[in-house]
């Protein structure tokens, strides 16, 4: 794992199994079929080191489940988003990614160059949506924070 020695960035690991159990539970529990398409689906939303895009996700599943297309991938992430289990994050080139790790709105950093994206922990961001809704009222149901700029590897080259 590249973000092994990145101290801030929460290591996925021990999040990954556990998130694959618990969207294919949801999913079921909704009334959806688990097929072994819609669980390449979950696999590689869940083992990708950073977030990836719809088509990175095609291109995993792809390789374990060929007959999976992309409208597949698509509606899927879909389904997860609609019951809160996936965060899309939309960026204005389209490029959208999607985050099946941590389904609850968080920090992240995004590198401007290579595109890697990954969480990080800001203390004193914790809360933040619970403290906006204090201050504003508002019902919030999630946020989005981003830090832009370069990651370590592309400060390297
Ligand atoms: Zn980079
Ligand atoms: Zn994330």
């Amino acid at each position: 794992m590249e973000n092994k020695e990145l101290s801030p960035v929460l290591d996925k690991e021990d999040r990954t199994q556990g998130r694959v159990e618990e969207m294919r539970h949801k999913l079921a529990e909704s009334g959806h079929r688990i097929t072994p398409q819609r669980l390449c689906i979950l696999q590689a939303l869940t083992d990708s080191p950073s977030h990836p895009s719809a088509e990175e996700i095609f291109s995993e599943v792809h390789r374990a489940c060929p007959t999976t297309s992309l409208a597949t991938i698509y509606k899927t992430l879909q389904t997860l988003k609609d019951m809160g289990e996936v965060i899309e994050l939309e960026f204005s080139d389209g490029s959208n990614r999607y985050d099946g790790l941590r389904p609850k709105s968080h920090p992240h950093c995004v590198c401007t160059k290579c595109g890697v994206i990954v969480d990080v922990e800001v203390e004193g961001l914790e809360d933040l949506d619970r403290r906006a809704s204090d201050l504003s009222g508002f019902a919030i149901d999630h946020y989005r924070i981003d830090f832009y700029g370069l990651c370590r590897k592309c400060q390297e080259q």
